[in-house]
């Protein structure tokens, strides 16, 4: 763990968040201080499906059109970003400083999942700043494969 990542809490991630929606004159209604706190605290990306069974698992009286329209909101000021690996599921995260994930995506049915092992190409991001003179580069990874639920989902259809 370096310093910059220690320094970096849930509750400093929030207030970037709030930041950035005074700065762009987003409304702080209760929807939006969920929804911040809820993305925050999720590690993978989130469908708008998951998002709704959390908030209702959480008791906040909100339907997905207010939710959906929220995350645009959120989308439109580039502090979430849409994660469309797939027809059928967009998922969705926030965009954090100092915060980098890279992916494992299901060509099959497109679950979104963060890959848990440390990064190997951060070594390569400081040699391309030094060699193109960029700041604030960043990059994400995209792995494709097949789920372990769909691999199962193929192992019990081929055993009928
Ligand atoms: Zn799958
Ligand atoms: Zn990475």
């Amino acid at each position: 763990v370096t310093e910059t990542c220690k320094s970096i809490t849930p509750e400093n991630h929030l207030a970037h968040c709030l930041d950035r929606c005074r700065q762009n004159n987003l409304r702080r209604t209760r929807v939006l201080n969920w929804l911040l706190r809820e993305m925050i605290a999720a590690i993978n990306p989130l469908t708008l499906t998951q998002l709704q069974e959390r908030a209702e698992a959480g008791g906040l009286d909100c339907d997905p059109a207010t939710l959906y329209r929220q995350i645009m909101k959120l989308e439109g000021i580039g502090l979430v970003r849409r994660l469309g690996f797939h027809q059928r599921s967009n998922y969705f995260k926030l965009l954090l400083p100092g915060q980098h994930q890279d992916y494992l995506i299901c060509d099959q049915c497109g679950a979104v999942q963060v890959i848990d092992i440390e990064c190997p190409v951060h070594d390569l991001e400081d040699e391309v700043v030094e060699k193109s003179g960029f700041t604030g580069v960043h990059h994400e990874l995209e792995f494709f494969g097949v789920c372990p639920d769909c691999q199962q989902a193929e192992k019990s259809i081929a055993a009928r």
